[in-house]
């Protein structure tokens, strides 16, 4: 048995046996090679087998990768079809008849190749390199086919990966990479997955298809585990769906403090389903739809499939508002069609600049997806990612008047346009973005906020303890821009994930905010802090939060004064982190 602490991402337990994911890393390929008898046989089998592994790919993709997969079928034949022809006339191997139809192919590209787009050229290697590890009798790999009820290890995991495993049903996640608040951290919660990051990981040390444990709220993963822990465990388990169930029931109730102040939960999404989902998970409307992940394909997303997206989730959600957020591409949200190189990502062409820079090919497609579903679904609102100042809004919104005139539409002054406060920069100039006038709301995104106030990646392993959205000094920055905000007649939410943390929920009403969006898994355990807070009582704490040394102590006195006077104060201490 070896027993590991980590750093606890998504609470939950996980008893499975691992799944080793590898993602395709460069294949050596020899310069010269002659073919054998059966060489030709060899490239029709792995093109048979390469065709099977797409196909059950295809179940666990998203709905906008399912073109590219066809596509990837065709020009896999094309490859088999040139290498063979190699093969046959000049009499290399199949490996390096592969290999030189993919540079043939490459160089084609290259000639007419532009920043944007970039995807091509990835696809090919792609294809090439699968087919070649195919070849050599190994599996393709990146393969996530048979990853049911597993618990996945993988170095690192990108959110496109996520959501294949997610669909071929993982049952927990362990990473050498990542951070609390990085977006495949906030999928895991989502999605309720156990999720440890364990930055000692050596996946060389841990066979395939050994029995672990992943202990999501302590951060411990176990493999090959005693029988009695097995037995703590499982116990563990039971408590915790009997404790899941007591608070779902909150889901669906008001949520209103205890000195009668209402607070209205909406919840973040970053799909469709997603949407559906909480529509029927207590969430009181979408605070934030991150589109991005519509981007995460070889092409931005049609403009039928956004005004198709956006009204479904309006649909779900009739009457109530639903915050569509500009695509924050960029830093870690990179699009997989425009190669951006950049030292210092986080501090780069991201949300806003981005949108700006490529406004032809990603902002102006963009909105006339969103101002076309806008015309039939007035409860869309829209969000801006990543400001720093008020001309950038500006710009965004001459972009926005040119697309309606393109469409010949003039409703756009009627729609409630905001910004993500997740820069500094932008919290304290809440002022000067007050005077803008068509913005109505301002959103807290403590997510980047944190990073870039501690000056802290998000996604660093290494700096995890260092990453507290409960620091005084990030409460402080949150605090005065609330203040402005509210002085200047702004309507005040909170999307990041700070606002499905119960423990900063009493804080949070404090400063004033009454909107919440949070996580839907935890719309129950968020209602029924909430209902147990009274906003009265941390007012008078707010000198002693935002003057404390540490988190820790800020977490003391939220806990002590929730106990002072809750009878039963057992789920509020259980769910004082991330707890579902
Ligand atoms: C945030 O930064 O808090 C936020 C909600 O946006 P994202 O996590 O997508 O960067
Ligand atoms: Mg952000």
């Amino acid at each position: 048995m070896i027993v590991a602490k980590g750093i606890p991402v998504s609470e939950g337990i996980a008893i499975s046996r691992i799944f080793k994911y590898y993602p395709r890393a460069g294949i050596e390929i020899p310069q010269e090679c002659k073919a054998s008898e059966k060489e030709v046989e060899k490239l029709s089998k792995a093109l048979e087998e390469y065709k099977k592994y797409l196909n059950e790919l295809l179940n666990v993709v998203e709905e906008s990768e399912r073109d590219l997969l066809q596509a990837y079928v065709l020009i896999a034949e094309t490859f088999v079809s040139e290498a063979r022809e190699l093969v046959e006339n000049s009499n290399v191997c199949g490996e390096l008849a592969i290999k030189q139809v993919l540079d043939k192919y490459v160089e084609l590209m290259e000639q007419s190749s532009s920043e944007l787009f970039a995807l091509r050229k990835s696809d090919l290697t792609d294809i090439a390199l699968a087919l070649v590890e195919l070849l050599r009798g190994g599996r393709v790999s990146g393969d996530v086919v048979g990853v049911k009820d597993r618990i996945v290890v993988a170095e690192e995991l990108t959110p496109t990966v996520f959501f294949r495993i997610q669909r071929a049903g993982v049952k927990g996640i362990i990473t050498a990479t990542g951070g609390i608040t990085s977006h495949v951290a906030i999928l895991a919660r989502t999605y309720g997955i156990p999720y440890v990051i364990l930055p000692s990981l050596d996946m060389t040390s841990i066979g395939d298809d050994v029995i672990a444990i992943v202990d999501g709220f302590d951060g411990k993963v176990v493999i090959n585990p005693s029988n009695e822990l097995m037995e703590e465990y499982m116990k563990k388990v039971r408590i915790l769906n009997e404790l899941r169930d007591v608070l779902k029931k909150y889901a669906f109730e008001k949520a209103k403090t205890l000195d009668g102040y209402e607070v209205e939960v909406l919840c973040n999404i970053g799909n469709v389903e997603e949407g559906r989902v909480a529509s029927t998970q207590g969430c009181e409307g979408i605070g934030l739809f991150r589109v991005e992940y519509l981007y995460m394909s070889s092409r931005p997303p049609a403009e039928e499939v956004l005004v198709n997206t956006f009204t479904k989730v309006a649909n779900f959600f009739e009457g109530k508002p639903v915050v569509i957020r500009a695509p924050d591409l960029g830093a870690d949200k990179p699009p997989p069609f425009i190669s951006i190189r950049e030292d210092n990502p986080l501090l780069g062409l991201r949300g806003i600049r981005f949108l700006l820079e490529y406004r032809n090919e990603v902002l102006k497609p963009f909105l006339r997806g969103f101002l076309k579903a806008y015309a039939q679904s007035k409860n869309l609102r829209l969000m801006i990612p990543m400001v720093i100042k008020p001309s950038e809004v500006y710009e965004f919104i001459d972009v926005m008047n040119d697309v309606a005139q393109e469409l010949g539409i003039s409703y756009v002054k009627d729609l409630e346009l905001g910004i993500m406060v997740e820069t500094p920069a932008a919290a304290v100039l809440i002022d000067k973005f007050a005077k803008i006038p068509q913005l109505k709301f301002v959103s807290f995104g403590t997510n980047d906020l944190t990073q870039y106030v501690l000056a802290v990646d998000r996604t660093n392993p290494r700096l995890v303890r260092m990453y507290n959205e409960l620091e005084p000094s990030v409460l402080r920055v949150i605090v005065r821009g609330v203040n402005e905000a509210r002085k200047h007649g702004l309507k005040v939410e909170i999307c990041g994930e700070l606002a499905s943390k119960s423990i900063a929920i009493p804080i949070l009403l404090a400063f004033g905010f009454r909107s919440l969006s949070i996580n839907p898994r935890y719309t129950g355990a968020i209602k029924y802090i909430i209902k147990n807070t009274r906003v009265q009582q941390f007012e008078q704490l707010l000198d002693a939060i935002l003057n404390a040394d540490e988190p820790s102590v800020v977490e003391e006195l939220v806990i002590k004064t929730l106990q002072g006077y809750n009878a039963d104060s057992r789920p509020l201490l259980l769910f004082s982190k991330y707890r579902s």
